[in-house]
């Protein structure tokens, strides 16, 4: 049976995050003409509607990562924003932005780039296309071929514990994943006793949230706090630990150096001084063996010996980059290598003999273990929009023609 025909495009993005953004931002930089016929689809049909979601459900009000990180290819891009529009800073030691002037810069980039909004549409299948190559997306909507397909959608699972699995029995009480809590809509938890699981960032903004809603709360992690300014150490931005890893010819070895470095959660110091003074119990280095539903919520029980009665217990326990996930791109997996769920990419992101990039935490294998965070969204676009299109938006964008106007 013949197929429906499909509109060819030059590039399609799946994603509209902050990594599908510096794609179409890179794209533009190096090519306007291609960046105009390239399509991004995002079910949300908006820029930065996970982004900015997180951040409004987990009450965030400042970025972990300095103003130099961020979808826009100059550098300085989003400090001299703020400096020009008078914006409030953190005052932390990094200049780390805040929420608000972050959301304001990032629209300000689809706005001054003249960004259509995405395709507001779930891609159902994507397979090698036969006739003139490249790959063919299908949606509810018309089939669409694009010559590359750039991976932006973040696709993970989630990390939840043994013991909620083995939990039985009726939900008395809520028992949320990080993932759905949104804080933004309980202004008001008095006389809620609330655990939080996890040791990372989320938990702690989980946790000082609840308490600033009057709740009690405790915060139960598995190894003792770790307190680091950021996610991953510096060194992994740079040729101090990156060369190494990027010489490693091994895709097996650069998954567990990417994963050891990575770590489990850290909490910067900041954010771990909020939590002190009693408005948060700590229980660190305490692996929860099992729970129980009470008439009013959940008993946990520690294997430090202790027990904690909970109305609430919310799971911050993170989660996992997994291709996989994108369940529309399960007729080109066989084609393509992975390690733990993470597809082994070359230097240009491209995974399998498609032309498939991807982002995000899928590119760990080449960017190492900060390929998710905002660092990675400009060190992937510009590697893709390299390959695409045969310019290296790093150099021309220290071109003076590129430098934001003085302040
Ligand atoms: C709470 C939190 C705070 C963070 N803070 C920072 C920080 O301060 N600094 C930093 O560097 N990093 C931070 N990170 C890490 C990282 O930068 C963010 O997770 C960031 O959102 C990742 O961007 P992304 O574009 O890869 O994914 P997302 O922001 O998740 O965007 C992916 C997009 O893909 C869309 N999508 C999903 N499925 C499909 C599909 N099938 N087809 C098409 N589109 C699809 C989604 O709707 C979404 O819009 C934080 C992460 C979290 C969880």
């Amino acid at each position: 049976m013949a197929s429906t025909p499909a509109v060819r495009v030059p590039v399609c993005v799946l994603g509209a995050g902050p990594h599908g953004l510096a794609a179409i931002l890179h794209l533009k930089r190096a090519d306007p003409a291609l960046a105009a016929e390239t399509v991004v689809i995002d079910p949300s049909g908006r820029w930065m509607s996970a982004w900015d979601s997180q951040f409004a459900r987990l009450g965030i009000d400042v970025l972990r990562s300095p103003s130099v990180h961020h979808p826009a290819p100059e550098v300085d891009a989003l400090s001299c924003f703020v400096a020009q529009h008078g914006l409030a800073r953190s005052g932390l030691p990094y200049d780390q932005p805040m929420a608000a002037a972050f959301r304001a810069f990032t629209q300000h980039l689809v706005e001054t780039a003249e960004l259509a909004e995405p395709l507001a549409a779930r891609p159902n299948r994507v397979t090698a296309e036969v006739d003139g190559g490249g790959v063919r997306i299908e949606t509810d909507g018309s089939p669409m071929v694009a010559d590359r397909l750039v991976v932006a959608a973040n696709p993970h699972r989630r990390s939840i514990p043994p013991w909620v699995w083995r939990l039985c029995g009726p939900a008395v009480a809520e028992l949320a994943h990080a993932g759905d809590v949104d804080l933004g809509s309980r202004p008001d938890l008095t006389g809620q006793r609330i655990t939080v699981v996890g040791g990372g960032l989320t938990a702690a903004h989980l946790a000082v949230g609840a308490a600033d809603r009057g709740a009690s709360v405790d915060l139960v992690a598995r190894r003792p706090l770790q307190v680091r300014s950021f996610d991953t150490d510096p060194g992994w931005l740079g040729p101090k630990y990156l060369r190494g890893f990027q010489d490693c010819p091994d895709p097996r070895r650069r998954f567990e150096l990417a994963r050891a470095a990575r770590g489990g959660g850290t909490i910067p110091e900041w954010m771990r001084d909020q939590m002190d003074h009693g408005r948060v119990v700590i229980h660190e280095g305490a692996e929860i063996l099992g729970a129980a539903p009470t008439p009013d919520g959940y008993c946990l029980g520690l294997a430090t010996g202790e027990s904690i009665s909970a109305h609430r217990v919310w799971l911050a326990t993170g989660t996992t980059p997994d291709l996989g996930a994108l369940r529309c791109l399960e007729p080109l997996l066989p084609d393509v290598a992975a390690i733990g769920g993470l597809p082994v990419t070359d230097d240009d992101l491209r995974v399998g003999v498609h032309p498939v990039y991807v982002m995000g935490r899928l590119a760990t294998h080449t960017l190492g273990p900060a390929a998710g965070n905002l660092w990675g969204a400009r060190q992937a676009a510009q590697r893709i929009t390299r390959a695409v299109t045969g310019v290296d938006t790093d150099i021309m964008s220290n071109l003076p023609e590129y430098r934001p106007a003085p302040r």
